[in-house]
């Protein structure tokens, strides 16, 4: 069989991958117009934990992509490859002064080996008035790595890289592909005249700080994420509907006097660089096909598995699985 993956990001590369596992003679081509460091991929801090919006078709195939992904997730961390795809274990705590359901997390609470209310002690580790709390393990995935590793691995397994823009879904040959994967994140807006898919802006701070072993979430979207090599993300923003890419300095001043005012330590932290991120949310994530006609009229089957927003490393593996899945239901059923 023949495929095609539109889309280099996590869930492009994780369905590429994917498809490969499930169909191993057949041909893939990842077709992208950005790889790597220019994918919104690239910008996420990458921990393993969903908004408790983050939202499927229904609650069952929802959190059928979550105990998929965190396992996908959690097996990577246990091979000896682990600091070359880039998973590894991290504990985090969740504070607010404000209201108790923002430290809980529906989802993450059947699924994490540990996952629990703060003791009164553990509320006062970081300075502020901290009313509630949780803590939990998890994993967390350096994108940066992960994504150069899954491009090594895909084309070990020979699959073809393509770098393209792609106007139309209907210029692909329903004849050449058994089936397109649409993985095209934010681009799936104008692709598919989708006008359900949103920018979500964010911007975050890289900095190098080993000291930090554990990560932080506080009130107002501050995060404080360790990654690999002792540098941390620090966080964050969410601007609705905004495109600017570019750093804005505001944000910059606001981020650090947040992330310090948590841990202070951090005020003798240097910076290893600032980035922008548009995150491709719609309301509900998009992981369902469609048959279409290519130029000539013939069929051309099209799965589509875009609209991720701030969760996308966390969800890709299971939403790829899941995409992978349909494309056999409707093969099977000949459609
Ligand atoms: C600041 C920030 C922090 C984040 N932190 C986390 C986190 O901790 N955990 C988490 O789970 N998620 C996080 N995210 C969210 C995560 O980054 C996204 O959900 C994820 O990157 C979406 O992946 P994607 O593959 O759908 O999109 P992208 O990475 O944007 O990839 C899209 C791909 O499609 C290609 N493409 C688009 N249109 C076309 C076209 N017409 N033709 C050809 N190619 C096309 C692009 O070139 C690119 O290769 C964060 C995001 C931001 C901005």
């Amino acid at each position: 069989m023949s495929f095609a993956v539109l889309g280099a990001g996590v869930c492009g590369l994780s369905t590429a991958l994917e498809v490969q596992n499930k169909y191993p003679n057949s041909k893939v081509s990842l077709i992208a117009e950005k790889f790597g460091r220019d994918t919104t991929s690239d910008v996420a801090a990458g921990i393993f934990r969903p908004g408790p919006s983050f939202s499927g078709p229904n609650e069952t195939v929802t959190r059928k992509w979550m105990n998929d992904s965190y396992a996908y997730w959690d097996k990577l961390r246990l091979r000896e490859d682990a600091s070359l795809s880039g998973v590894t274990q991290l504990s985090a705590y969740v504070f607010s002064s404000t209201d108790p359901s923002i430290v809980r997390n529906h989802f993450l609470e059947g699924l994490l080996p540990l996952y629990r209310p703060c003791t009164e002690e553990e509320l006062s580790i970081c300075p502020g008035d901290w009313k509630y709390g949780s803590f939990f393990t998890t994993v967390l995935t350096e994108c940066r790595l992960w994504q150069s590793w899954a491009q090594r691995k895909f084309e070990q397994n020979n699959g073809k890289v393509v770098q393209k823009q792609i106007t139309k879904l209907t210029e692909f040959n329903g004849k050449k592909y058994d089936a397109v994967f649409n993985c095209t994140g934010l681009g799936a807006q104008k692709l598919c005249n989708d006008v359900k898919v949103v920018p979500i802006r964010g911007q975050i701070i890289k900095v190098r700080a080993p000291w930090v072993k554990t990560a932080f979430y506080a009130d107002y979207d501050t995060y404080i994420l360790p990654g690999f090599g002792g540098i941390v993300t620090l966080g964050g923003t969410r601007s609705y509907e905004s495109y600017n890419m570019k750093i804005d300095k505001y944000d910059s001043l606001s981020i650090r006097e947040r992330c310090e005012a948590l841990v202070p330590s951090l005020a003798k932290a240097t910076v290893v660089r600032e980035a922008v991120g548009l995150r491709p949310y719609r309301s509900s994530v998009r992981v369902e096909h469609e048959l279409l006609k290519d130029s000539f009229g013939q069929p051309l089957r099209v799965i589509h598995n875009y609209g991720h927003g701030g969760y996308g490393v966390t969800t890709s593996p299971g939403t790829a699985a899941y995409a992978v899945h349909l494309f056999g239901e409707m093969h099977r059923s000949k459609l």
